[in-house]
């Protein structure tokens, strides 16, 4: 029997994967639009690729103006594409460190 993974859309570029492949974006009521690194917090999420190109094509989509239903400037989008880029740095950091032979 196969495993039935929970599969996700990603707001930019739409494509279908695993939760654990892609990142959460939570609407939460005391701190606005945050990413979710922990994926423990509550809230109405959107998911993303762990990539600035796909938040750049949510920000041009509006992609998470769709999701949340609310208004969302570029400030935010802005923010995020930083804490993103610090992820994608990080993953690669890790992955480079990994090379032990
Ligand atoms: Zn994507």
């Amino acid at each position: 029997m196969a495993k039935k993974i929970p599969m996700r859309q990603c707001i930019g570029c739409s494509e279908m994967k695993s939760k654990k492949e892609l990142l959460r974006i939570l609407r939460t009521e005391s701190e606005g639009i945050i990413l979710d690194a922990t994926g423990r917090k509550n809230g109405r999420g959107a998911y993303i690729c762990p990539n600035a190109e796909c938040l750049k094509k949510a920000k041009k989509s509006r992609g998470l103006e769709r999701s949340f239903k609310i208004q969302v400037s570029d400030e935010i989008y802005d923010s995020l594409t930083k804490e993103i880029e610090r992820i994608e740095k990080s993953v690669r950091n890790a992955r480079n460190g990994d090379e032990s032979g």
